[in-house]
């Protein structure tokens, strides 16, 4: 069952008991998102809802270091604008608050892969993004979901330990400057030519269910990925598991057919693929394996994966 539900007009009692809406919008930017357009789209925000009859507090740079201050009051919405890893910073920061005290998360890409978004299934485009920001805070539209922890880090879409990994590690090794599609050929190429599947040994709820099989790895907990098919077609993002699609590969051959699956959405029926549920993950090889979280290169194997406790509530279209 979904769990999308509207709050319709959440209220909170003041000393004279009075009702009022919730009413604080936190802005939070990546002050290098779009170029240095964050910052200017925070400040239109700022006045947008401020014309809305909100409040609004504008956070540069600030992901990293929410103050106690900042959520002291009751906050109708925290609005995060850069991509997946400021988002994640934010939501980390978030966690440090009693659950109840949660502000919904409304991410807002610019300029940058947002994985996040498009799985909520925000469509922003720049002529009225911010009335549709606006739109959206005003709505409060709130879906509850599971967000994941990978080696003490949080992810909020996917894990993985593979090609998919190597070519993001490649990728942060070449870059300079912002990342375009494009950004991705060489490194995609090269991990190609030299990919040397690592054996994997993958234990879920204590039971090994791949051992030492050179493959990929996906563990998460949404369908939609950046390749642009879902990797975990079955995933649900509230349903307190973990989804794991485990896909043998030894040799360039086997890579092929695999992406050839991956592209007609058939990865997990290829031969060998295992595709399961579980809430404890391992993932441990003989030699260490590049491993990438929410298309962020972090670290290598082994790798330990679970669900937070809580949920993390997000605004929905
Ligand atoms: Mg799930």
């Amino acid at each position: 069952m979904s769990v999308v539900f509207a709050v319709a007009e959440t209220v909170n009692l003041r000393g004279d008991g009075g009702r009022v809406p919730l009413e604080d919008v936190l802005i939070f930017a990546n002050p290098i998102a779009g170029r240095g357009r964050g910052e200017a789209l925070a400040r239109n925000l700022e006045a947008r809802f401020k014309g809305d009859g909100l409040g609004a507090r504008v956070l540069m740079d600030r992901p990293g270091r929410l103050l106690a201050g900042d959520v002291a009051g009751p906050v109708r919405a925290a609005v995060v604008i850069g991509g997946d890893g400021t988002l994640r910073a934010v939501a980390d920061q978030l966690l440090k608050l009693r659950p109840d005290d949660y502000p919904p998360l409304l991410p807002v890409p610019l300029g940058t892969a947002n994985l996040m978004v498009r799985h909520l299934g925000f469509r922003w485009s720049t002529p009225q993004l911010v009335e549709g920001i606006s739109n959206a805070v005003l709505a409060r539209r709130v879906r509850m979901l599971d967000a994941g922890r990978a080696n003490g880090r949080l992810f909020l879409v996917m894990v993985g330990v593979g090609i998919d990994a190597h070519i993001v590690h490649e990728l942060d090794r070449l870059r300079q400057g912002p990342i375009t599609f494009f950004s991705y050929l060489a490194p995609a190429v090269m991990t190609f030519r030299d990919f040397d599947f690592a054996p994997l040994q993958v234990t879920v709820d204590g039971r090994e269910v791949l051992s030492r099989e050179p493959g990929v790895a996906f563990v998460g907990n949404v369908k939609e990925y950046g390749a642009g098919f879902p990797v975990l077609p079955f995933a649900r993002p509230d349903d307190g598991l973990l989804d794991v699609c485990l896909l043998p590969c030894r040799t360039r051959t086997d890579l092929i057919r695999l992406f050839l699956h991956a592209a007609a959405g058939e990865h997990f029926l290829s031969e060998g693929a295992v595709y399961l549920r579980g809430r404890e993950v391992t993932i441990a090889s003989d030699r260490e394996a590049p491993v990438q979280m929410d298309g962020d290169p972090v670290g290598h194997t082994p790798v330990e994966i679970g669900l937070l406790p809580v949920q993390l509530p997000f605004i929905v279209p």
